[in-house]
């Protein structure tokens, strides 16, 4: 399948004429082509969005609400195939696609088809002399900008909200992962979105998603990727002054007490360790663990990881499939190296998996636990992004906190306790911008969602999302 851009409703080739090669990650071939773009892309996408802001921005928000429950629905219908596309295009498990992460792609949707019709703005009244209250616009045309982890679901977490406020979309979608944001075009048509609505530039981050970033004619921009694209992305919006909202990098602190469930704490764990071959930025790759429990806890979690079943993506018993570029194969057993190098013992995994059949030459990875790195080694230290975790014991409940907020990221962390008071002690002290409680990656749509630190600046979800998209402005009447 080859992956076009969208623009003004019809899907099109990069003016340039020029392609890249789309890798199906499971078996290391090339299976497609995803349209190469530059600025006259940008520019053309742009042009269709501030062609369709004012009808869509001045629609009642009822009209705008049913377009986007009519794509939630077309999602919804579309789940399988959808799910399939996603997981030739990643190398995730085709089980893990069609049960949870498409369905949450049309429930974004959903979600702020609902919101559009039910946020309110504020009035300050100040007796019967002045009144003051806030209008909160749409701002134009904004920017998205996804990785290739969760790529349907991060794609529409982003345009989603932008709609419901009002405002016209250009998304880039990520150059690795292009399949289900080409398919969302066919959906947007089907579901009677107006053309230039929501246009989809496909290319490579410093052509296409540079030309986005730089183009003056995009009112703010929503990024989601890696702390080092983020700080540049921030130094460039910074020179226009434009909004800019920044999802970024993590290395995620999971902390079990010795007074946790343990079937709930090994079961979290694992799954927060591995769960799309640990390519989640929420994924817990440090797992902190009181030195009572850590030989029975370790023994459990290697059983866990070890019974993981890897295989091809398309399997529907798959749980752990393959990661999602050569570069980035290379990166995690670099990064696995490296451990090995510090000093770490390699609990299970640590290499290499070898599948028979059409997934020989695909990029696979072990799910691997490593321990015995200080908390300040590399590994401990730099997101790995991959099915790699390491262990390390504690004794107290302040070294533990100090332990989970030793690192730049600050996104997200989970503990896992029975005793309430530490629970809510805990959640206070530690520089996360999430913090799960004996649960991980359970997500509410309305709460805020976004980093502290170096994992990024600004919220999505819910209200946070929908204030982002829109300006607010003061009208002061003088009665
Ligand atoms: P990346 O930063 O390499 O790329 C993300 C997107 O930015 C892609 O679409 C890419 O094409 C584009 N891009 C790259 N260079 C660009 C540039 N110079 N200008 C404009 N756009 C550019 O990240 P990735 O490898 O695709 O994704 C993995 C990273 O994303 C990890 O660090 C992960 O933690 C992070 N992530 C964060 C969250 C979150 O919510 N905080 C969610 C998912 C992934």
């Amino acid at each position: 399948m080859d992956a076009l851009n969208f623009i003004d409703g019809r899907h099109v080739p990069a003016q340039g004429g020029e392609w890249i090669e789309n890798y199906e990650p499971a078996t290391g071939a090339p299976y497609g082509k995803v349209a190469s773009s530059d600025a006259r892309d940008v520019q053309a996408a742009v042009a269709a969005a501030q062609e369709a802001f004012p009808a869509w921005s001045s629609l009642p928000a009822q009209e705008r609400s049913r377009k986007l429950r009519a794509v939630a629905r077309l999602i919804e219908r579309d789940k399988d195939r959808l799910a399939r596309a996603e997981s030739i295009d990643c190398g995730k498990p085709i089980t893990l696609a069609a049960t949870l992460e498409i369905p949450r792609a049309a429930l974004n949707f959903e979600f702020f088809a609902d919101a559009a019709t039910q946020s309110a703005t504020e009035a300050h009244p100040a007796g019967d002399v002045l009144l003051n209250y806030t209008l909160r616009q749409p701002l134009g045309p904004v920017g998205s900008i996804s990785p290739w982890n969760l790529p349907l679901y991060l794609l529409s977490w982003k345009v989603a909200p932008a709609l419901a406020a009002g405002n016209t979309v250009v998304a880039k979608p990520s150059e690795v992962t292009p399949a289900t944001a080409h398919l969302l075009g066919e959906l947007c048509n089907e579901a009677g979105l107006p053309k230039g609505v929501l246009n989809l530039v496909q290319g490579l981050g410093p052509k296409a998603g540079s030309a986005l970033v730089a183009h003056p004619g995009i009112k703010a921009l929503s990024f989601t990727g890696s702390t080092r694209v983020g700080r540049e992305i921030a130094v460039e919006t910074a020179k226009r002054f434009t909004k800019c909202a920044l999802e970024l990098g993590g290395k995620n602190p999971n902390l079990i007490f010795a007074d946790a469930d343990l079937d709930q704490a090994v079961d979290g764990t694992s799954r927060a360790a591995f769960q799309n071959q640990g390519q989640i930025c929420l994924c817990g790759s440090r797992i902190f663990v009181e030195r009572k429990i850590y030989g029975a806890f370790k023994e459990r979690l290697i059983a866990k990881a070890r019974a993981l079943r890897l295989g091809d993506p398309l399997d529907p018993s798959t749980e752990q499939g393959a990661l999602v570029s050569r570069q980035h194969f290379e990166k995690v057993t670099t990064a696995i190296e490296t451990a090995r190098s510090e000093g770490g013992k390699i609990l299970c995994g640590g290499g290499v998996a070898h599948l028979e059949g059409r997934c020989k030459n695909g990029w696979f990875v072990e799910p691997t636990l490593i321990e015995g790195l200080a908390a300040d080694a590399r590994t401990n230290q730099e997101e790995i992004f991959g099915p790699v975790a390491t262990l390390i014991p504690f004794d107290k409940e302040e070294e533990a906190v100090a332990l989970a907020n030793s690192t730049r990221y600050g996104l997200s962390a989970s503990l896992w306790t029975r005793d309430l008071s530490r629970a809510h002690r805990v959640a206070g002290q530690l520089h996360d911008g999430v913090v799960w409680v004996n649960c991980w990656l359970v997500r509410d749509l309305r709460t805020p969602f976004g980093g502290m630190k170096e994992s990024g600046m600004g919220r999505e979800g819910g209200l946070d999302a929908l204030r982002f998209f829109t300006e607010p402005k003061n009208v002061c009447v003088k009665l």
